[in-house]
């Protein structure tokens, strides 16, 4: 596929700001969206001296969601950004990964995280509020002079000639810098423009989301560890989060809903009507979720280009993924490193950097995108297909279960 038909200076406003600015090594770097892969992209780059400038759509830094799992990859690059300590008294480091049939309650394998998964990958296994970790990010993005943030930006128009990129919102306030880097999330204008203009496709499941008070809860859910319920075509997933102060809980299941909302709320009843039935101690924790939020899971495959001259894709804006395997944000994250190395190793072609940024990611992200999809594909599995794999999963040797995620967990950024 080829990119779509673009005229590099068409959009007037964007054209303009390149004409304002002329000296291409010394302008900041473009960020456009202040998420999760937005923020690290701009730490990261400070970090190696380049100065960025994030633009955001939104008024203010406010991260929606629930619970995070942020697996040692991700917690590595949080430690090399600066930003470890101040999420540490806000995070959980749960002991263990226990997985359940959702319908009878029995445990089917217990595979270790805490200190085997600390010692083993050299950086811990974390869960924690999704807000908590943008608020980390945001914290050190504020006390980093070479990090400017724009608010209520919303990216419109792209121009870019000789080394410069513009860009503009609808009102025509324009800004430019030496680079372009599209981090604005899974329905990303950027690459509706620039890269593919197809849409997300709707995968036909959803995600619920709750966050319950722990002190509320029998002592079965107080436990320091990671809990995940398998059905025919469903499965909940729940962690303490908030230094163990609060439960995050996620609830996949088949859905009709088609909605771009990623935190509609939904009403408890829907939760409870369209859950398969669950063992008990599962329903009763169901039943004290106080609210729950929706978010229509989307698939897109990653498009073929993600850069074209000083512009690259980053995140769920260059490869969305569907959340069974717990990583889209920690992709966001090892892109934001990656990227931030090729802009300061090549300086003076940014073109050249930015390529070789995408083709380092490209083979990662696509098993990633691959390994998730086979996650939802077993932990959906129903019938003799289920029983084959509960029967796996009760004989093999838990920590051998866990060993074949080294190649997730053992990534570092200077094996890109
Ligand atoms: C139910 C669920 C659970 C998940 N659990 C996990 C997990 O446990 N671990 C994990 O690693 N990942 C998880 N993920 C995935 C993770 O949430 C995403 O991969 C991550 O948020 C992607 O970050 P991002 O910065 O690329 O995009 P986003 O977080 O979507 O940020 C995009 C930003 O761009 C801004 N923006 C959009 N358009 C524009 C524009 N035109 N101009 C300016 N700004 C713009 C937005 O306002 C936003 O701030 C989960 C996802 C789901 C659905």
């Amino acid at each position: 596929m080829s990119l779509p038909l673009l005229d590099p200076l068409a959009n007037e406003n964007a054209a303009a700001a390149i004409g304002r600015c002329r000296d291409s090594k010394s302008g900041p770097v473009l960020i456009a969206g202040g998420g999760i892969g937005g923020l690290a992209a701009a730490l990261a780059l400070a970090r190696r001296g380049i100065p960025s400038h994030v633009l955001e759509r939104r008024g203010a830094f406010s991260e929606d969601g629930a619970g995070i799992q942020i697996g040692p990859n991700g917690t590595r690059i949080l430690r090399e950004l600066g930003v470890a300590e101040a999420l540490r008294p806000h995070v959980g480091e749960p002991e263990a990964l226990s997985v359940r049939d959702g319908r009878s309650g029995i445990e089917l394998a217990r595979m270790p995280l805490g200190r085997w998964m600390a010692e083993r990958h050299g950086a811990p296994y974390w869960v924690a509020h999704r807000r908590d970790l943008h608020e980390a990010l945001a914290q050190a993005v504020r006390s980093e002079p070479l990090i400017a943030v724009s608010f209520d930006f919303d990216v419109s128009e792209v121009a870019y000639a000789d080394g410069l990129v513009g860009v503009a919102d609808a009102t025509g306030v324009a800004w430019s810098g030496r680079a372009l880097i599209g981090a604005d999330g899974v329905w990303s204008k950027l690459r509706g423009m620039l890269f593919d203009p197809a849409k997300p496709q709707f995968s036909g499941k959803s995600a619920a989301r709750s966050v319950i008070p722990i002190a509320d809860l029998p002592a079965d859910f107080q436990r320091n560890e990671t809990t995940i319920w398998l059905f025919a075509d469903a499965h909940v997933v729940h962690y303490p989060i908030c230094g163990g102060r609060e439960l995050a809980m996620v609830v996949v299941l088949g859905d009709q809903h088609q909605s771009s909302d990623w935190s509609a709320p939904v009403p408890p009843f829907w939760i409870q009507q369209n859950m398969p039935q669950c063992a008990a101690p599962l329903q009763a924790l169901i039943l004290a979720a106080p609210s729950w939020k929706r978010w229509a899971l989307h698939t897109l495959p990653t498009p073929q280009e993600w850069t074209r001259g000083p512009i690259a894709l980053l995140g769920d804006a260059a490869h969305p993924v569907l959340p069974f395997f717990a990583q889209g944000a920690v992709m966001a994250l090892e892109d934001a490193m990656v990227v931030a190395d090729r802009l300061a190793a090549r300086p003076e072609d940014v073109a050249s950097a930015l390529l070789s940024y995408a083709g380092l990611r490209r083979p990662r992200v696509s098993a990633v995108a691959r390994a998730s999809q086979r996650n939802g594909s077993i932990y959906h599995l129903s019938g003799a297909a289920a029983r084959a794999r509960n029967f796996v999963l009760r004989h093999t040797p838990p920590q051998r279960l866990m060993a074949r995620y080294d190649w997730l967990y053992g990534w570092t950024a200077d094996q890109a």
